[in-house]
């Protein structure tokens, strides 16, 4: 859901993205405090609206900057317990780390999910500091400090509710972890607290539109709708992941790879291949080296009049620009890897050939088979 983004850099080796909904939320926060909060401070009266709005502007920046030390709080403490952080979305109003995998054990979970609201808390006590430092006399800073303080303790607070996926959720799920030795049923409990602060958000906000607070109604409904989505998004993750960890590629992997040379035109890909065989992707060799892939989707992008004209290795996908996966890796990994990276199939690999292709629907139907079955799910 917010894998998308545009990178912005790298911080100890975390790749940075922002989300579109950043970009909305920076001009509209910039908006409320330079319509709203600044000049409603008395000592700023004779301001003028282009100082309040490059201080808004100001303010909101360093709102993000917080935003992010929290995020990298937590991706740095889960690199040092060994989880790989492949990168960190800044979206709305927080960011949302991409582990490729759990937490390794309780403790580190919880260290993990402390780390953001203590760099938060951190923060929010070094602004009020600078707040009450600096009010005599009052200045910019005493009022970019005050409003830089009121949030970083909301979203301190806000982020330590009991309730999976937020940081205090799994607080909670790494306490019953610990205690009763089993992931998914810690997972189970914490998420399902999660989807009762989310409904309660949902009433709350319905109940708040009725009254002259409508506006932060609708934020509340907003904030229950997504904390609900998100803990009932992650419990069916973290079950499908047990399910499939312990199998491996090799057990859902397809071998209707066919070779095709990479002179091939797609005229002829269509004619001799796709429409004799039916089959779904290519791999294009050169002289015995896999060099690609090329999928349906593919050829459907190319223009009808060129496909005479342009080969297949015109529109494949290249093999280092795709990520690969080994026979024997497990498959909760590449259910991480399908979902993270939002593809259908990803190649196997084996030598520097392909050797097959794992594809999301292969996975849908493992678990369908299972559970037909009435096996264990
Ligand atoms: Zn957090």
């Amino acid at each position: 859901m917010f894998s998308g983004g545009i990178p912005i850099g790298r911080f100890f080796g975390i790749e940075v993205k922002l989300h579109w909904s950043w970009f909305f939320i920076l001009f509209l926060i910039t908006w409320l405090l330079a319509t709203g909060y600044f000049p409603s401070i008395e000592e700023y009266e004779d301001w003028s609206a282009a100082t309040c709005w490059v201080l808004g502007l100001v303010t909101s920046i360093l709102f993000f900057a917080s935003v992010l030390a929290h995020e990298l709080a937590h991706s740095l403490v889960a690199k040092a317990g060994g989880l790989k952080v492949s990168a960190i979305t800044l979206f709305f109003f927080g960011g949302v780390s991409q582990l490729s995998d759990e937490p390794k054990s309780p403790g580190n979970e919880f260290l993990m999910a402390m780390a953001g609201p203590g760099t938060t808390l951190v923060i929010a006590g070094a602004c009020w500091g600078i707040f009450f430092a600096t009010q005599h006399p009052v200045s910019p800073v005493t009022g970019i400090a005050f409003w830089l303080a009121a949030m970083n303790t909301l979203l301190a607070v806000f982020n330590l509710i009991p309730g999976f996926p937020l940081d205090g959720g799994r607080v909670l799920r790494s306490i019953i972890w610990w205690r009763s030795h089993n992931l998914l049923r810690s997972t189970r409990i914490a998420s399902i607290i999660g989807r009762g602060f989310g409904y309660l958000f949902i009433f709350g906000g319905i109940a708040l539109i009725f009254t002259d607070y409508w506006s932060n109604g609708l934020w509340l409904l907003f904030l229950g709708w997504l904390l609900e989505n998100a803990a009932a998004g992650s419990y069916r993750q973290m079950a499908l992941r047990d399910i499939f960890r312990g199998h491996k590629v090799s057990e859902v992997m397809t071998q209707d790879c066919e070779v095709v040379p990479s002179t091939t035109t797609v005229e002829q890909l269509v004619n001799d291949h796709i429409l004799v065989s039916g089959r779904r992707c290519y791999s294009v060799v050169d002289y015995g080296r896999a060099l690609g892939l090329v999928t349906a989707n593919d050829v459907r992008a190319v223009e009808r009049k060129l496909w005479p004209v342009k080969t297949v290795r015109d529109i494949m996908t290249p093999i280092d620009k795709m990520r690969q996966v080994r026979p024997d890796d497990d498959l909760s990994t590449v259910m991480y890897l399908l979902m993270e990276q939002g593809v259908n199939q990803v190649p196997v690999l084996q030598d520097n050939n392909i050797i097959g292709m794992v594809w999301r629907d292969s996975l849908l139907v493992f678990v369908h088979v299972r559970s037909e079955l009435g096996m264990k799910l």
